[in-house]
């Protein structure tokens, strides 16, 4: 390239595809009476994902209404019925990426929005930025039409017993024995990681391809039970928990987020794809990547721009579904 040129590659095809949507809502040991909840959540977020797609809309509006029937959902842990953090709020990260138009936009800690991922798509659209934070973000949405609520809409009574259930366990030193490090290992994360595998993984994300060749990507999350004020996780972070780029694939992650961050697992996902390996093998060979290198646990959904996917999780259970041409279905496990 001489000096002074620039190109700008906008990747589309003009080509006609049969439109993709899949979605997950979360990866953990799924309880029996929560099985219906979580199949129905995710049902309901295909049919209006798949609805925008099925009339020629693009994959970007598809994913953010998917995920906002999920953040509306209080089965899940994203918008209202997230886990709180240590203070007993409800914290929210989400972002949204267009894998044609190459253009991401994210929040993180906004405690007055209902829609996370709409306000990360305001970013995405009308600001010079990828991510905006806190206040912050909240004052930009609101600038542009959301409107602000009082964190205590967002907080559910069941979610201030389970916060007190975890901080009596903490307090009586993490009793419960599902962590499987090093019983040696005292640090703070891997005190985290021992109540946290315990617990559930209810982030919501959904990756989508539509007819004209585009994929998106979104993840929105309450991040993780009793986290500390002003954590963020994997879930809003580009390339961690969510990615998309039509030259490689489209993704979303749940599970526990710091080993995930540390892998910058989507953009690991998403290059593999890129690089010929297929999307089914990837998604598998990604959460056995988190395991072994970090004894990390989660999901994974993660589409190519040719329409083959993968879904993988190592966690008892993982809420998933899938919309294309010839009809949906969901499932718990893969
Ligand atoms: N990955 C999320 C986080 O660490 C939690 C989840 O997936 O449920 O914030």
């Amino acid at each position: 390239m001489t000096g002074g040129m620039h190109y700008h590659i906008r990747v589309s095809s003009t080509a006609k595809h049969d439109p993709i949507l899949l979605v997950h809502g979360g990866a953990w040991a799924i309880p029996r009476d929560a099985e219906a909840a979580h199949e129905a959540g995710v049902q309901n977020a295909l049919d209006a994902g798949y609805a925008i797609l099925s009339r020629g809309g693009s994959a970007l509006d598809a994913v953010e209404a998917a995920v906002t029937i999920l953040e509306d959902d209080p089965t899940f842990d994203a918008g209202r019925g997230s886990f709180l953090t240590s203070d007993g709020r409800v914290q929210l990260d989400a972002l949204l990426m267009d894998g044609g138009r190459m253009k991401a936009g994210g929040v993180a800690c906004v405690e007055r929005l209902r829609n996370p991922i709409q306000a990360a798509r305001l970013v995405l659209e009308k600001s010079p930025h990828v991510y905006i934070v806190g206040a912050g973000a909240e004052q930009f949405a609101l600038a542009h039409g959301m409107s602000l609520i009082d964190n205590a809409e967002l907080v559910l009574d069941r979610e201030r017993e389970r916060l007190a259930a975890a901080q009596a366990r903490q307090a009586a030193g993490f009793a419960d024995d599902t962590f499987s490090g090093h019983k040696d290992d005292k640090s703070p994360e891997t005190a985290f990681a021992h109540d946290a595998s315990s617990h559930s993984h209810d982030t919501v994300g959904a990756v989508a391809l539509d007819a004209r060749g585009n994929l998106a990507a979104a993840t929105s999350t309450g991040g993780t039970l009793n986290k500390t004020p002003g954590r963020v996780g994997d879930s809003s972070l580009i390339g961690c928990g969510c990615y998309a780029d039509n030259l490689a694939a489209a993704v979303s992650l749940t599970g526990w987020g710091e080993p995930i961050m540390k892998l910058v697992l989507g953009k690991w996902a998403t290059d593999r794809v890129a690089a010929g390996t297929t999307p089914e093998l990837v998604a598998r060979e990604a959460i056995a990547y988190l395991y072994n290198r970090l004894g990390g646990h989660g999901g994974i959904i993660l589409l190519g721009p040719d329409g083959r996917f993968g879904l993988a999780h190592n966690t008892p259970a993982m809420a998933w579904g899938i919309a294309t041409v010839s009809g949906s279905r969901t499932g718990l496990t893969v």
